[in-house]
C-alpha cells in the first residue's frame, strides 16, 4: 500500500497528488465515465508523464555523482525537454540527441524550451537515430574522456527503473480513492494513457496490481504497433518488479493500434476536430501528439469499459509547436 514497497530511491521533482478531475461534458463526449489524471499539471514548464520517471532515474544519477545527463527524442520530444529543465534545477548539464532531418528545425515547443536551458544539443538524421543507443554510449565515453561524470537515460526514460515514477502515481491514486475523491466507488475498469516508449503503460500495469486501482490498463500506440509494445511493455515491467517488494504479477495490458493517425507526430483531421470539441465543451487542452490521439482513441472504441481513468501525461508544448495545423480549424 505504501510508498516503502518500493526499493529504490527518488527525488520530489513534481507537485504531487495530482488533481482528480471530472467534467459532466467529457464523459458525454468520449462515451463512458471518464476521471482525468491532471499528471498535465505535475509541474510548471517541465510538466507531464516524464518528469515521474525522472524523479526515479535523476535520483541514481545524482547518486552516481554525474554531472552530465544525456538523453535522445524526436525534435519535439517532452522527455527532453522534462529531462532538460529537472537536470538545469539539479545543477546538471543536459546533452540531448534530438531526431531531425532539418538541420535547423523550427525553434518552437519543446525545443524553445531544451534551447532555454541551455541544453546541448546535437541533431540527428532519421537513419542515424535509428542507432540512438550506441550514439549515446559514444557521447558517454566522449564527455567520460573530458573527465565529465555523465548519467544515460534512454529513450522516454522507459526502463525498469523509469517506470516506478507510473507505479508511485498508482500507489497515489489508491489514497485518493480511499479519501473519496472519484466517488464511492474505489477502483476503474480501466486505466488508459497514451504509448510511445512504453514505461508509463508499464508502471501502470504493475501500480494498478498493486493496488487493486484498476482492472487493466489500455495502451493507446502512438507509433509502431501492438505486437512491438507488447513486447517492450512486458520487458519493462520485469525490470520495473526487482525495485518492488513482493511485486505482484501486473494487470493485463491490452495495446491498442488502431488510433496512431496518419504518423507519429502527425493527427488527422477527425483527431484534430476532437481535440477542439474536448478545448471548447470542457476547457481541457490534449496535445495532437500523444494525449489527444490517446482520449480520441477510447471515444472511439467500439466496446469501452464503464469508468475510466485516463491519465493526462501532458504535451502541451508539442500542441504549441503545431500552431500551423490548428489555425485553420479554430
Ligand atoms: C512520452 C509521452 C507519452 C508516452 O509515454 P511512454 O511512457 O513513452 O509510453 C505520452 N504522453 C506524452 C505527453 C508524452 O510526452
Amino acid at each position: 500500500m505504501s510508498g516503502s514497497r518500493l526499493t529504490a530511491r527518488r527525488l520530489s521533482l513534481a507537485h504531487h497528488p495530482t488533481p482528480l478531475w471530472h467534467h459532466p461534458e467529457l464523459d458525454s463526449l468520449v462515451g463512458c465515465e471518464v476521471w482525468v489524471k491532471r499528471d498535465d499539471a505535475n509541474e510548471g514548464a517541465a510538466s507531464g508523464n516524464k518528469i515521474r520517471k525522472l524523479e526515479y532515474l535523476l535520483a541514481e544519477a545524482v547518486s552516481q555523482k554525474a554531472e552530465v545527463v544525456v538523453t535522445c527524442g524526436g525534435v519535439q520530444s517532452n522527455h527532453a525537454r522534462a529531462t532538460a529543465l529537472a537536470a538545469r534545477r539539479l545543477g546538471l548539464e543536459p546533452w540531448l540527441l534530438l531526431r531531425s532531418s532539418d538541420p535547423e528545425p523550427e525553434f518552437s515547443g519543446n525545443l524553445m524550451l531544451d534551447r532555454m536551458a541551455g541544453a546541448k544539443v546535437r541533431y540527428v538524421s532519421p537513419e542515424e537515430y535509428a542507432d540512438r543507443t550506441r550514439l549515446m554510449g559514444d557521447l558517454r565515453r566522449e564527455l567520460e574522456a573530458e573527465g565529465r561524470h555523465s548519467y544515460v537515460i534512454v529513450e522516454g526514460g522507459s526502463n525498469g527503473l523509469g517506470a516506478l515514477g507510473y507505479v508511485n502515481a498508482m500507489l497515489e491514486l489508491e489514497r485518493q480513492l480511499r479519501a473519496g475523491l472519484a466517488g464511492p466507488r474505489r477502483s476503474f475498469d480501466a486505466v488508459v494513457c497514451a504509448c510511445g516508449s512504453g514505461g508509463t503503460a508499464a508502471g501502470l500495469a504493475l501500480g494498478a496490481a498493486l493496488c487493486d486501482s484498476a482492472a487493466q490498463v489500455l495502451a493507446m500506440a502512438v507509433c509502431d504497433d501492438a505486437a512491438h509494445f507488447r513486447t517492450v511493455i512486458g520487458n519493462i515491467v520485469a525490470e520495473a518488479r526487482h525495485f518492488v517488494k513482493n511485486a505482484p504479477a501486473p494487470v493485463p495490458v491490452t495495446v491498442i493500434d488502431d488510433f496512431k493517425g496518419p504518423q507519429y507526430g502527425v493527427a488527422s483531421a477527425d483527431q484534430k476536430r476532437f481535440i477542439l470539441d474536448v478545448a471548447r465543451r470542457t476547457g481541457l487542452i490534449v496535445d495532437p501528439v500523444y494525449s489527444g490521439k490517446a482520449l480520441f482513441g477510447l471515444a472511439n472504441m467500439t466496446k469501452k469499459p464503464e469508468r475510466t481513468l485516463f491519465v493526462h501525461t501532458g504535451g502541451l508544448p508539442g500542441l504549441l509547436a503545431q500552431a500551423k495545423e490548428f489555425e485553420n480549424l479554430v
